[in-house]
Formats: C-alpha cells, sequence, structure tokens
C-alpha cells in the first residue's frame, strides 16, 4: 500500500471532458487524461484492502488493481504496464470504455469515492505506448499448426493474440472491412478513437497474426474449408440480430436500427463516401430513441454531433433511483441512474414509456411516434415488476427520425452456424462446455456469441479462456 492515508487525504479526481460546447463540433475523445502527477495521487487512495473486491468480485479480467494503484504511486509505471498486460490483452480499450466495475466493488465506495481505477488503468498503458514499452511478443517457437478465428471484435482479437503467442499460426476473418467489431463499427470515436485498434492491430501482425477482412465465413469460405483447412477453429462472430420493434409503421422511411446508424457514423468518420440516399442524417431533424441503454446514449452523441434538432429517449423501464437501494448493496453492481457525456450534451429522458405506433406522411415518411404511459407500481401474481399503460395517458413525440436500441438478442444464425451445426442454448446463443468447446469437434466458440450481448471486459475475458481452451486442445 502506497499510502496508508492516501483515502483520507486525497478526494476522488475525475478526468477532465472536454467542454460540450467544443465537443460537440467534432469526432474527437471527450475525456482528457489527468496529469501523471494527479494520477499518482489518485492511486494513493486505494487502501490496498485485505480482500480486493475490485480484483476478486468486480473486473471479469481479475485486473490486479490494488497493486498496479500501489506501483502507480511509487512511480513504477513500466513494472505496473507489465501486471496490467498479464491479465489484459487490450487494456486501452477498458480503459476507455470499461464501465468500470471494478469501481462498483471498490471498498472505498462503501462511504467515499471508489478509486478512479479505470483512468489509472488507461494512463499506465497510454505511458507504455509513448515510451515504446508495447512491442511485438512473438512466439519463440512454432508449432506448425493452424487456427482459424472467425471475427475480430475483442473476443475475436484477444484469443487470437493468446494464440499466436502460444506458437500457433492464426488467421481471423472478417467480413467487415477491418478488423475490430463493435469496437469499430459501433462504438462513437468519441468514446473511443479507431487509431487506438489500429496500433494494437500492428502488435498482433508483428506477432504473426493475419487478418482476412472482407471475407464472411460460411458464405466467402465454407464451414468444410475451415473444418479440413485448420487445426482448430474459433468463433467470435458476437451478438449481432438485433432486437426488433413491431409496432405499425416499422418501415416507414426514417425508422432505423440504431447499429445502421452508429456503424455508418463510424464508416464517414474513416473516410467512406456514403451515397445521399444511403445516409441516415440527423441533421435538422427531431429524433426519438427508443431504449435508455448505452446504445442509445451513443445514438444521442452521433445525433448531436450531425446538428439534430430535438432528440427524446424513451425507455419502457422505470427511472432508476439516484443512489443504491437496501436490495442493491454494495459490491454489487448498482442500478443506478447514469447519465453519460452523450446525455450531457443535450437530450429529455423519458422512462415508463411505451412505443405504440409509428405515423408518417403521405410519402412514408416518419413524422412522430404514438407513446403511451406505463404503471410499474403493481407486481405480477408471482411478485415480478410488471407494467399496465395508464389509461388516457397517449401522447406523440414529434421525429423525423427513430433509432432503435433495444438490445440484441443472439448472434445470427447464418450459413456459418448452420453448417457447423452448432448447437444453441435455450436464449439462441451458441452452446459451448465450460471450457468453451461448442458440440463439433475442434470448433470453440467466445464472446457475445456465447454469452448474448454484453461488455467488451467479458469479451476480453471470455477470448483468454478460449485461448486457453483451443492451446490445450492442439497440444494433446
Ligand atoms: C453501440 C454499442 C456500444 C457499446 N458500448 C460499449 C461500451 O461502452 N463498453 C463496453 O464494455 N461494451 C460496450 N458495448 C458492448 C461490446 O461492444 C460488446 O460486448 C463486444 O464488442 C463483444 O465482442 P465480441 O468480440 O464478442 O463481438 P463483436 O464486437 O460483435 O465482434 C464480432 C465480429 O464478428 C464478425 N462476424 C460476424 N459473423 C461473421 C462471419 N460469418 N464471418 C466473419 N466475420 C463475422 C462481425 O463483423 C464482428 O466484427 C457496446 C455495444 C454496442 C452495440
Ligand atoms: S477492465 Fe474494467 S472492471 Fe477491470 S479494472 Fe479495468 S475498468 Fe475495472
Amino acid at each position: 500500500m502506497g499510502s496508508p492515508t492516501g483515502f483520507i487525504k486525497h478526494a476522488r479526481e475525475e478526468a477532465p471532458k472536454r467542454p460540450v460546447s467544443e465537443r460537440v463540433k467534432d469526432f474527437a475523445e471527450v475525456e482528457q487524461p489527468l496529469s501523471e502527477e494527479r494520477l499518482e495521487t489518485q492511486a494513493a487512495r486505494c487502501m490496498d484492502c485485505g480482500i480486493p473486491y475490485c480484483h476478486m468480485v468486480g473486473c471479469p479480467v481479475r485486473n490486479l488493481v490494488p497493486d498496479f494503484n500501489d506501483m502507480i504511486y511509487r512511480h513504477q509505471w513500466r513494472r505496473a504496464l507489465e501486471l496490467l498486460h498479464s491479465r489484459n490483452n487490450l487494456p486501452e480499450i477498458t480503459g476507455r470504455i470499461c464501465p468500470a466495475l471494478c469501481e462498483a466493488s471498490c471498498t472505498l465506495s462503501i462511504n467515499q469515492k471508489a478509486v478512479t481505477i479505470r483512468q489509472i488503468e488507461l494512463q499506465i498503458v497510454e505511458r507504455g505506448w509513448k515510451e515504446g514499452w508495447i512491442q511485438p511478443e512473438p512466439a519463440a517457437v512454432k508449432s506448425g499448426k493452424r487456427v482459424a478465428v472467425i471475427g475480430s471484435g475483442p473476443a475475436g482479437l484477444v484469443a487470437a493474440q493468446q494464440i499466436a503467442r502460444a506458437g500457433h499460426d492464426v488467421v481471423v476473418f472478417e467480413r467487415d472491412e477491418h478488423p475490430g467489431g463493435i469496437l469499430r463499427y459501433g462504438i462513437p470515436d468519441f468514446k473511443l478513437e479507431k487509431r487506438f485498434i489500429d496500433r494494437r492491430l500492428d502488435q498482433m501482425r508483428g506477432e504473426g497474426v493475419v487478418f482476412e477482412t472482407g471475407v464472411e465465413a460460411g458464405v466467402d469460405i465454407s464451414a468444410r474449408y475451415l473444418l479440413r483447412s485448420f487445426d482448430a477453429v474459433l468463433i467470435a462472430i458476437g451478438a449481432r440480430a438485433p432486437r426488433d420493434l413491431k409496432i405499425p409503421g416499422r418501415d416507414l422511411k426514417g425508422v432505423h436500427q440504431a447499429m445502421e446508424f452508429l456503424t455508418q457514423q463510424n464508416r464517414i468518420n474513416e473516410g467512406v463516401a456514403v451515397p445521399e440516399d444511403r445516409r441516415i442524417s440527423a441533421a435538422g431533424k427531431n429524433i426519438v430513441v427508443v431504449g435508455g441503454g448505452d446504445t442509445g446514449a451513443d445514438c444521442i452523441g452521433v445525433c448531436r454531433r450531425q446538428g439534430a434538432a430535438e432528440i427524446q429517449q424513451i425507455e419502457l423501464l422505470p427511472q432508476p433511483p439516484a443512489g443504491r437501494e437496501a436490495d442493491n448493496p454494495w459490491p454489487t453492481w448498482p442500478r443506478i441512474l447514469r447519465t453519460s457525456s452523450s446525455h450531457e450534451e443535450g437530450c429529455a429522458r423519458l422512462w415508463s414509456i411505451g412505443a405504440k405506433e409509428f405515423v408518417g406522411d403521405a410519402q412514408g415518411r416518419l413524422k412522430k411516434l404514438r407513446c403511451v404511459r406505463l404503471d410499474w407500481s403493481a407486481p405480477d401474481a408471482s411478485g415480478r415488476a410488471t407494467f399496465k399503460e395508464i389509461p388516457g395517458s397517449e401522447f406523440e413525440i414529434k421525429a423525423e427520425l427513430a433509432l432503435l436500441a433495444m438490445g440484441f438478442v443472439h448472434p445470427e444464425h447464418g450459413p456459418l452456424v448452420q453448417d457447423l451445426a452448432l448447437a444453441l442454448d435455450e436464449r439462441g446463443n451458441i452452446k459451448v462446455t465450460p471450457r468453451l468447446a461448442t458440440s463439433t469437434e475442434g470448433v470453440f466458440a467466445c464472446g457475445d456469441a456465447v454469452m448474448g450481448a454484453s461488455l467488451v471486459v467479458r469479451a476480453i475475458d471470455m477470448g483468454r479462456t478460449a485461448a486457453e481452451a483451443v492451446n490445450a486442445h492442439l497440444a494433446r
């Protein structure tokens, strides 16, 4: 423990954000670093608890948080970087966009503000890149065995890196034009600039990982080819089948899935020219975002930057409380109201709202969304929370663009899943054993494709577990 009294002497200091008036004019990152001196002070707040809940309960990759906090307090940045990388292949990603499950279980957060763990993680790895400490780590000995990884989101990337470092030849097949999955074609640049993914991809290429992009496995290459040409196959295709809103008017022009919108803006930022007739633009429009979660918040930030008029976000569930309730104690994840940087940039948030009908004009263009207010006060007979519509509470939201951000149901059940004959679980995700083996010999799966839509840090953790399983399979 660096400083026994750090948590008494120092208050939590958040990393600064660029002012709203400036940041909404571009897609560059909102958050800025703390000075190293201030960050070292923040690390001194760590109490080095006997039982570090941040590490054991909170963080899915079990980052060694108290140890790296201590190292930062003692200015041992390079040692801290090695420790960080021993658990997490992509700390520059989690350091930017992880919801910091660790901080929710930080002991300090029982009655004070948690240690700024995510920010410390980010600045450790960024110092590593700046100093040139992060270089390719190719395997000393090659096995001659070949592994195909399908999908290059965080799960596939991390697994590919770990398998290559064990000496196997890895080819990552990706259907999009560049690797990264949702990191590249979902999460907006103002949360995660794509140059941070490219830097890590270069390291992986230096370790021998080959990326074959623009290749849809199951369509451009067959399942049979994969099974014949590789000693093991790892499926990391994400959970990309979106939940839809099947209400009247769904087919009107101006109603889109959130991912269509977010992906298009990320491609435009990359320099891709999108023809005007395919462009989904929020400029000058009234927007309704359906879904109160993080994807919805990302849509709000992009709409604001595109020059939207009014933005309203509606959510079926009631507004969460400002603080923890009795049935949601530390160190569990707090189910509380969260305000993202996009919300700060301006939008109305409406809770306990049901969407009834999209209404259009004679040309089939969206003009408004008919809604109804919901009453969640009475649980059903089994005690579960449920809602009923409040009679006479119908109202309309003016909207020329509606973005559906209601989550994802399961992975796509396309030719790859069918031709590999992969068994699915009751939710439609790929069924795996505890060692992530699928129902087909030599085929493994990981990430959202197995868990359902989740978080980057969980995809990283599962990618590492999958790599261990594949490496063990190849060592037989
Ligand atoms: C808009 C949005 C914002 C998010 N923000 C956050 C956040 O801030 N923090 C956080 O922790 N999590 C966030 N998430 C969740 C997080 O991005 C996912 O949990 C994570 O990306 C899952 O990783 P994955 O590798 O399993 O799948 P994905 O990232 O979905 O990658 C799967 C890849 O497989 C490819 N693929 C699919 N089928 C094939 C095929 N047949 N052949 C070849 N390639 C194929 C896809 O093109 C894709 O590149 C967000 C999700 C969304 C949608
Ligand atoms: S990966 Fe996420 S949960 Fe783990 S230490 Fe980093 S910010 Fe916390």
